[in-house]
């Protein structure tokens, strides 16, 4: 019982939000260097080019040279077990991302130094806002021609709405830039580009007054020294619950590529970042130390194997003590399920696999038992709630080449849409199925899969349909019967999604104003939690 006590009070589970080409691949590659989890750099790419290579409807993601799909690595670091989710780095990404923020404790932001806050990074930590989720800044590549590091601070202030409080500053820039002062331990850690070493044996300068500093930095160090005074003045000092309400963020500068700045992120996190907390579900909230196992699937994805139609449930712990081979209830139906072979994801110590506490990630291979949101338990009925589903940005038509292939289409959709690779939704009234995504990317990624995966040449075309909200009705309003009232009056632009919610669809968001204006009771909801 205490064992499980220390166990989870040592667990970190995060993801790194950022930009294309912010720096992300490079700085896990780094983390998993200085944790000690890989031994050369390069491994994470290698091992990105062999996952693409064994699949084939990932070809589209290789010839795009991003990845769609989200995997799980784990390190020690100090006396803590890291638990870091990666997430799609493309722009045109899908609602797995956001599912993936859902399973972790805290996000670390990486910031371009050169492009400040960039588009996809702004959406990604407004789902982190959304949960209150802790915050860790990284802003990477000083080693080249970036903005003024006051400049990226006011902006991530203003764009993000967030705090900054620098535990670090830089001195110079570029062919410049000649290491970060520590405010917190009023040391000078000194610059020196290369890859190869990893940590250690830097060098260090004590104190804002050390004369050598002075000397050997000149303009810079003077420069440096300018705006910490402005910094000191402007911010407040590090407010650890602010920051663990997602007011506050602690902000690194650093070299990704050169690993000048990681060792300090692995310590920003230990020391930093909460261990996992309590999670609601419908019938209470579930403490991370019970001693019983529960957990919640976050993402299933379709196994690399497309000849094996097997897939992998992601489940995140939130309580208890999971080991390989225990029995599961599926609470959704009450169906039993024993995990034999848990997939392994990247780590360190092979007897991780074996077991898992609150803030681990395990993955359940299985033939379509196991669904987004399905909740995990060791008998008990309760079910987790806040996986989001987000209604979809793109709408199209989806129609089969060959009228004898609908089954197949049918069966093929409703496995995609349960894997959360597209949302699918029916007509009440009308027979063509409706697909909705968040990013374009989704479309080509199902077109390919049900033509390989069952042998169903699909024909995607544009649809009227622009806007798509999720319908429902509290008692007070009138409950079923005024939505039923609803439904039927806009039954030409209403559907089923894939839970047989119901949702209406309309051309464009001038007409749901003026449709929520004409049904007051009625409630419009962007965004569907898993219940
Ligand atoms: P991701 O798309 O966010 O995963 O970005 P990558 O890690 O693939 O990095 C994008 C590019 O930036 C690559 O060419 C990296 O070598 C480069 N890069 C990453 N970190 C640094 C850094 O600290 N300094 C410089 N100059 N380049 C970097």
């Amino acid at each position: 019982m205490s064992d499980i006590v220390s166990e989870v009070r040592r667990r970190r589970t995060f993801a790194i939000i950022s930009h294309p080409d912010a720096g992300k691949t490079t700085l896990t590659e780094k983390l998993l260097l200085f944790s000690g989890a890989i031994n050369i750099a390069g491994s994470v790419k290698a091992r990105k080019a062999a996952r693409h290579a064994t699949s084939d409807w990932m070809e589209i993601e290789k010839q795009r040279g991003i990845s769609v799909a989200s995997s799980v690595m784990q390190m020690e670091y100090r006396d803590c077990v890291i638990n870091l989710l990666d997430t799609p780095g493309h722009q045109d990404f899908s609602e797995d991302t956001y599912r993936v923020l859902t399973a972790v404790d805290a996000a670390l932001m990486v910031i371009d130094a050169a492009n400040g806050v960039e588009p996809q990074t702004r959406r990604l930590l407004q789902v982190c806002r959304a949960r209150n989720t802790p915050i860790l800044t990284f802003v990477n590549k000083m080693d080249r021609e970036v903005q003024a590091p006051l400049d990226v601070m006011d902006e991530i202030e203003r764009e993000l709405g967030m705090t900054v409080v620098p535990f670090t500053w830089p001195v110079g820039m570029g062919k410049l830039f000649h290491g970060v002062y520590d405010r917190r331990s009023d040391q000078m850690r000194v610059f020196t580009p290369g890859e190869d070493r990893v940590g250690g044996d830097e060098e260090v300068l004590a104190g804002l007054d050390n004369p050598e500093t002075a000397r050997r930095f000149g303009l810079e160090w003077q420069q440096a020294r300018d705006e910490l005074e402005l910094v000191a003045g402007a911010s407040p000092a590090f407010d650890e619950a602010e920051f663990l309400a997602g007011k506050q963020t602690p902000m690194l500068f650093g070299s990704a590529i050169n690993n000048f700045g990681v060792r300090e992120v692995l310590d920003a996190l230990v020391d930093l970042a909460p261990p996992p907390g309590p999670k609601p579900a419908l019938q209470r909230v579930v403490e991370p130390t019970e001693p019983k196992f529960s957990g919640v699937v976050f993402k299933i994805q379709a196994n690399m194997d497309p000849a094996h139609r097997d897939r992998i449930a992601f489940v995140r712990c939130a309580s208890g003590h999971f080991q390989r081979g225990m029995k599961l209830k599926v609470t959704r139906n009450g169906k039993e399920l024993r995990p034999n072979t848990v997939v392994s994801f990247l780590s360190q110590r092979r007897e991780l696999l074996d077991e898992a506490f609150a803030g681990d990630i395990i993955g359940i291979p299985n033939h379509g038992v196991l669904q987004l949101g399905d909740t995990l338990t060791e008998g008990e009925a309760l079910q987790f709630t806040g996986l989001p589903f987000f209604a979809p940005e793109i709408i199209r038509n989806v129609e089969v080449a060959d009228p004898l292939r609908t089954k197949q289409l049918k069966a093929g959709l409703t496995q995609l849409g349960e894997e959360g690779a597209i949302q699918v939704f029916r007509p009440m009234a009308g027979s063509v199925l409706m697909l909705g995504a968040v990013g374009q990317l989704q479309f080509e990624v199902v077109q390919h899969r049900l033509e390989t995966e069952y042998g169903v040449k699909a024909r995607i075309t544009p649809s009227a349909y622009h806007v798509v909200r999720w319908v429902t009705c509290p008692p007070e309003n009138g409950g079923e019967q005024e939505l039923k009232r609803f439904i039927d009056a806009n039954l030409h632009r209403m559907a089923w999604d894939a839970v047989d919610a119901p949702a209406i669809l309309v051309d464009h968001s001038a007409t749901l104003r003026a449709v929520e204006a004409n049904w007051p009771k009625i409630q419009f909801h962007a965004m569907r939690e898993h219940a």
